[in-house]
């Protein structure tokens, strides 16, 4: 099932280097002319990951850690900690003794799960099998403190101040509220079953003539849109054109009948964004995915993949091939936080052709079925913020983008786990950060 790892040719060190170079340069408003590099520069680094890059192993050597900023941060492909990690040198010079160009470029490219055979059973790399989670560091942006360090030494070297790229408004970080729409017409299927289980014929007839008599629970795109408003924010709604099962495992429970298609495209009337929720298997097969892109009434150019399924030996060629400008699929189903180390929008790595995507990846960083459900967190309902929020700092701390996933069948009052409460004190929480909230475009636009 796993697709073979295609030959390809060792990743060079001047490979690494401008992938990870062209990310720090767009993490700030302005970076100064400086050279950084393993020999002769300005800025220079400390070359330490030997021959890693030119063979398959998915797993660098543990890491060292360090700390900076007060925070505890693992450095890869580190020499022993005995020399200090930043040495700011009197004659305009700065050594890093620390390969961070290895170490961003392999958590920034998703090497690890390229290189891994590790899948679950929908396909996915799975949590467990990631360094975040060996060496616990999921709700930390370890390439956002790298490049701190390189920032620091730029405005060393260069003695200019190197200012954060800024959001909308001067907000200190920005927001992306989105929901993927697998259900629109099942919210009585669940207290109809409990009632038949419990051989509750009259609760049971009761659920059915609702079912039949009035409109779904989840059949409240305008409920959701609504909700979003009243925090100023736009919502992004990802549609899934496929209501046939995959291997059995569901995808829409809707059709794209002329009805959804008139209220989609009121949506989009009305400001909010529509893009493609690809179903299943279509993250491995490009002429699907493309005829679901053209199924929906309005072009879509940004997509999340159903269930978060994405196979890293396919799916980012696909992408470039079908033009798509973004995809919000990388977040751990298991777990919030940042699949890559990074909490800025970023261009992933096409191993085939040595070089960044053309598209844009928005990292997913928290999804409401991660907080709540019984192969993921557990969490209680007071417990969710309290464990969001050191990351909701780091996300601000860097200026970043914080990809929120609600969707909308949680948005029905019945939902007590991670319903409607919950979404409001995750939003009223950004909002009281007083940060940006934007859609898609707007991020792709921005950089
Ligand atoms: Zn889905």
């Amino acid at each position: 099932m796993l697709p073979p790892l295609p030959a390809t040719a060792p990743i060079s060190a001047e490979t690494r280097l401008t992938y990870v170079l062209r990310h720090f340069g767009q993490a700030y408003a302005a970076v100064p002319a400086v050279s950084i590099g393993y020999r002769d520069a300005q800025i220079q680094v400390t070359e330490a990951a030997g021959q890693f890059f030119s063979q398959t192993n998915p797993y660098p050597p543990e890491p060292v850690w360090r700390e900076w900023l007060g925070q505890q941060i693992p450095f890869f492909f580190s020499p022993a900690a005995d020399q200090p990690l930043l040495e700011l040198l009197p004659d305009g010079r700065a050594h890093i003794h620390a390969d961070l160009i290895s170490a961003a470029f392999y958590l920034l490219s998703g090497w690890q799960e390229y290189f891994s055979d590790e899948r679950d059973h929908h396909g996915r790399f799975p949590f467990t099998a990631s360094v975040q989670h060996r060496y616990g560091f999921v709700a930390v942006p370890v390439v956002n403190y790298y490049f701190d360090i390189l920032k620091t030494a730029v405005e060393h070297v260069t003695g200019q101040h190197c200012q954060p790229r800024q959001w909308a408004a001067d907000a200190p970080f920005a927001a992306f509220i989105t929901h993927d729409i697998d259900n629109l017409h099942s919210a009585w299927k669940a207290p109809a079953k409990a009632a038949l289980k419990r051989r509750d014929v009259v609760g049971f007839g009761r659920q059915l003539w609702q079912h039949f008599t009035q409109s779904d629970a989840w059949d409240n795109l305008a409920l959701v849109r609504q909700t979003v408003a009243e925090y100023g924010a736009k919502s992004t709604f990802f549609f899934l054109p496929n209501h046939l099962p995959t291997n059995s495992t569901p995808n829409a429970d809707y059709r794209l009948t002329t009805e959804l298609k008139t209220q989609i495209q009121a949506l989009a009337a009305a400001g909010d964004e529509i893009q493609l929720h690809g179903s299943i298997g279509t993250s491995g097969h490009g002429l699907r995915l493309k005829r679901e892109q053209h199924l929906l009434p309005i072009t879509a150019s940004g997509l999340r993949f159903h269930y978060l399924i994405w196979e890293p030996r396919l799916t980012p060629i696909l992408l470039d091939s079908l033009r798509f400008t973004y995809d919000t699929t990388l977040g751990f189903a298991e777990h919030f936080g940042f699949r890559h180390s990074y909490c800025h929008p970023f261009h992933p790595f096409d191993f085939t052709q040595s070089r960044a995507t053309d598209f844009l990846e928005i990292p997913l960083n928290v999804m409401d079925a991660t907080l709540y459900h019984p192969n993921y967190l557990q969490l209680a309902p007071d417990e969710i913020l309290p464990a969001l929020q050191p990351m909701f700092g780091e996300i601000e701390r860097f200026g970043g983008v914080c990809t929120v996933l609600w969707h909308n069948e949680n948005f029905d009052p019945a939902n007590l786990h991670n319903g409607p409460q919950q979404f409001h004190i995750i939003m009223d929480y950004l909002r009281s950060r007083k940060t940006a909230f934007v859609n898609g475009r707007e991020i792709c636009c921005r950089l």
